[in-house]
């Protein structure tokens, strides 16, 4: 029997606001364990939650780029649960009336090769609901430590249709989302950071029927290696089990990275009864057309509309435009260069290639931020229109590129002090060209009995003896019409 997996995902991504949720509480990466914390966080008596706005806005946001419909009156609600990692006893959150419905997700499927666009769908969303995170916890030998940094983060959960049925589509499904998020300035979604976390919902069925199976949700995946593994492990896992008369039973399970492996967290049975009732410290949120649109206003360009753009607009090839696109500070970068020079293709080859090498030769953890690099679009665009007016060769090109990566001075500057400006001066050529055919008797008989290649021995010279400073095209010329002539 062949069976077909059945996914759908829940993800928290963590919004990038300056305060948290519900109070003004600062939220960010790395800062001391317990020192972004306030009473409001901590759930002291007599504090009241305030709702951050701008939380709300990023998250009006996510749903106007897929699609969603967005609420117009969307109510906070208390999810109740005791654990050390909640210290009111309860999360904020929203039960009924999220604040995104709908929508769908544009992915990306690997393509037959890197060089051609894969084929595109789309993931349907359910439902995306804003809620506070909770804080964090260790636990080590004999003791157990918690954090409350996190706790009160604003967080929003995306829930999918189980619309999936390969790990790969859920790692598609997660690096659209991803880029669509950074793309806007809602979160970075750096998953090592925890500002994304995915659960995985899996159940495998028949290949070919309709019904849903039984199905097992996955927590804990919190790498993208991770989303892959697990997944892939679940279904092999719930094969076996139907193969051995088994049943599936509802439950969780967590993956676990080190024995790659998922192991039962609890049965369905044992799932939590949260009493979810309205918060009464919170009124309910009206969003107006206005504001609505004027968020909308705001969102950029998508991702995908880009590189569909891009392959049309500036002929690229699609490798190219898929190192380009999914970045939008570097696509930016490479339109504003186009905008002052235009070779749209050079000026792409020496980004996606040149710079990104630089790029991640400089940094220390990671590449270089593009902010941080002193080689500015019009440096760029500089540097193409040397090389097409024929004033420096490919080869010197490459050099200036590095010596321009380094100080930041325009590429003319940098070609005009050196002297690096290639000869195309045909008289001086002649003299070196005169010289190297003499002393370089075997490629010259070799190019005469018809080798064409035999040339490039030459012109191998020529550039050596120039230091790269001579035009091919113009040694080219010279070199057959002394040896043909
Ligand atoms: P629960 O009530 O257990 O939270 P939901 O119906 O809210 O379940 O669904 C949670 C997630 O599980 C959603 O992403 C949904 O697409 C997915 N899901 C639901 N049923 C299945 C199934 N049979 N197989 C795989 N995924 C499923
Ligand atoms: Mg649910």
């Amino acid at each position: 029997m062949k069976y077909e997996a059945v996914i759908g995902l829940e993800v928290h991504v963590q919004l990038k606001t300056k305060s948290k949720m519900f109070t003004r509480a600062p939220y960010y990466y790395g800062a001391p364990p317990n020192t972004l914390t306030d009473p409001v966080v901590l759930g002291l008596p007599g504090t009241l939650p305030v709702m951050n706005k701008e939380a709300v806005h990023k998250s009006a946001k996510v749903g106007l780029i897929f699609g969603s419909q967005i609420a117009e009156v969307c109510k906070w609600d208390r999810k109740n649960y005791f654990y050390p990692d909640s210290p009111k006893g309860y999360q904020i959150s929203q039960f009924d009336q999220p604040i995104c419905i709908g929508g769908a997700v544009e992915i990306e499927l690997p393509g037959p090769s890197r060089n051609v666009m894969g084929e595109h769908r789309s993931v349907r969303l359910t439902r995306a609901h804003l809620e506070e995170d909770v804080g964090k916890l260790t636990h080590g030998l004999g003791e157990s430590l918690v954090d409350f940094n996190r706790a009160g983060a604003p967080l929003l959960e995306i829930v999918t249709e189980p619309d999936m049925h390969t790990s790969e589509e859920a790692f598609a499904f997660l690096t659209s989302l991803r880029m669509h998020m950074v793309y806007a300035g809602i979160s970075d979604c750096d998953m090592e950071k925890g500002q994304m976390r995915c659960d995985a919902n899996v159940s495998i069925r028949p290949a070919g029927t309709m019904e849903l199976g039984t199905k097992v949700e996955i927590k804990n995946l919190n790498t993208i290696s991770g989303v892959r593994n697990g997944i892939d492990y679940e279904i092999k896992r719930q094969i076996r089990c139907i193969e051995e008369g088994e049943a599936i039973v509802q439950e969780t399970r967590r993956w676990d990275a080190e024995k790659s492996r998922t192991t039962s967290m609890r049965s369905k049975e044992m799932s939590h009864d949260y009493r979810y009732f309205p918060d009464p410290d919170l009124m309910p949120v009206k969003l107006s057309k206005e504001t609505v649109e004027g968020l909308r206003s705001e969102l950029p360009e998508f991702p995908y509309d880009k590189q569909r753009r891009f392959l049309e607009q500036y002929s690229l090839p699609f490798t190219i435009t898929s190192v380009l696109c999914p970045d939008r500070e570097l696509s930016d970068y490479f339109e504003a260069a186009v905008a002052i020079y235009n070779n749209a293709k050079s000026i792409a080859n020496l980004i996606a290639n040149d710079l990104l090498r630089e790029l991640a030769e400089a940094g220390s953890h990671g590449s270089l931020p593009l902010s941080e690099c002193k080689v500015k679009p019009e440096h760029i665009a500089g540097l193409v229109k040397l090389i097409d007016e024929g004033i420096i060769s490919k080869q010197i090109a490459q050099d200036v590129f590095i010596q321009m990566f380094k100080t930041g001075h325009a590429a003319d500057v940098i070609v005009r002090e050196q002297g690096l400006e290639q000869t195309s001066d045909t008289s001086e050529l002649e003299a070196l060209c005169r010289d190297i055919i003499t002393n370089n008797p075997k490629p010259v008989e070799e190019f005469k009995g018809g080798n064409e290649k035999a040339i490039n021995a030459l012109k191998g010279q020529v550039m050596k003896r120039t230091q790269g400073k001579a035009n091919p095209k113009v040694v080219d010329d010279v070199l057959k019409s002394l040896i043909l002539n």
